[in-house]
């Protein structure tokens, strides 16, 4: 008797410990996963109805791009490439056409990739002339001994391509112009205040994947913030603060660049989920509410089990997500339950 109860006692916490190493994970696997933003910050609730459905309908679009790619078993990487190309293309956007003005009154962009499965990544600062930044930081990945190329010698990697390039004034867009000139007129302006108000910098891009063979991928581009100085680089190109993928989560962020540099959020968030074996989002969490200051950044993160967390502290993110098992939820402010 004594025996049976010992190895019924065993049995069962043979089960319990299994139920500790899965961790967070609570609910059903899913088979794929994709999340991306559009920029947070302080949109203001009262956005022209026009000008918000504008906004959903190309998240909704951007979404269903990348959701037929992983449907169709394409990688997490071709996911997030065509994701933020497609938000790099759509003018709404602060990246690609639609990038915001520097202090010079050019474009200058940045933008990044990472493969969760092999730590590969790709990242370029300063271009001028590329049309889609992502797609070089991927060839950058790919093609280069390399991972970041900056300025000069990241436009001279792209001329070793057939990279579709363009005038710098391609990207100007009269509303971004609008907001620059306004920004200039701010008495004691600064980038960093203007990014908190959210009026004119918000808009960088960017998406997480999980593919159908369990790789993660994430990437982001970016115009950086409105009225930068001369080679100012934000978060979006240094992996691990604004980019970063591995075997277990892969993260983009949007907000305040230089306080996401601070505290290499992207890389912080998956070492606390590897560290403390915390759920997605109690990571998320951890880095906005305990590291960051409100009204700083947001969140896009997708880990290995397919959960989604898209999380941010300031009032807004424009931010959609899906996966293989119901998630689906296209919104832009914190409370936005009507569009889940
Ligand atoms: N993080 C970007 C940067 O600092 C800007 C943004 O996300 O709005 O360049």
């Amino acid at each position: 008797m004594t025996r049976l109860l010992a190895v019924v006692f065993f049995i069962l916490m043979g089960f319990l410990l299994k139920g500790c190493e899965s961790g967070y994970q609570e609910q059903e696997d899913a088979e794929w996963a994709l999340a991306l933003h559009g920029g947070a910050g302080d949109i203001p609730e009262d956005l022209p109805e026009d000008v918000r459905d504008d906004y959903l309908e190309a998240l909704e679009a951007t979404l269903a791009i990348g959701e037929e790619i992983l449907i169709d078993g394409g990688s997490a990487v071709e996911a997030v490439e065509y994701v933020v190309r497609s938000l790099e293309d759509n003018p709404l956007f602060n990246a690609g056409r639609g990038s915001v003005f520097t202090r010079e009154g050019t474009h200058q962009l940045d933008a990044a990739i990472m493969d969760g499965s092999t730590l590969d990544a790709g990242a370029v600062t300063g271009l001028t002339t590329v049309k889609n930044p992502v797609t070089l930081a991927r060839l950058v990945m790919e093609t280069s001994d390399h991972i970041f190329f900056s300025g000069e010698g990241a436009e001279r990697f792209a001329d070793s391509t057939d990279i579709e390039r363009v005038e710098n004034d391609w990207f100007s867009t009269e509303r971004r112009h609008d907001q620059w000139l306004q920004f200039q007129q701010k008495e004691d302006s600064s980038t960093q205040q203007d990014n908190q108000t959210g009026q004119s910098g918000f808009g960088t891009v960017g998406a997480v994947a999980l593919d159908r063979n369990g790789h993660l991928a994430s990437a982001t581009s970016t115009g950086g913030m409105t009225n930068k100085m001369y080679g100012r680089i934000g978060d979006v190109p240094i992996i691990g603060s604004g980019t970063y993928a591995n075997s277990l989560v892969a993260i983009s962020a949007t907000g305040s660049g230089e306080e996401i540099m601070r505290h290499v959020s992207a890389r912080t968030i998956a070492s606390y989920m590897e560290f403390t074996e915390s759920s997605l989002d109690e990571a998320l969490d951890f880095m906005l509410d305990e590291r960051l200051e409100a009204g700083d950044a947001g969140f896009i993160a997708v880990d290995i089990h397919g959960n989604i967390s898209m999380k941010m502290n300031t009032e807004s993110m424009f931010r959609a997500g899906g996966n293989s098992v119901e998630f689906r939820q296209v919104a832009i402010w914190e409370d936005d339950e009507e569009n889940e």
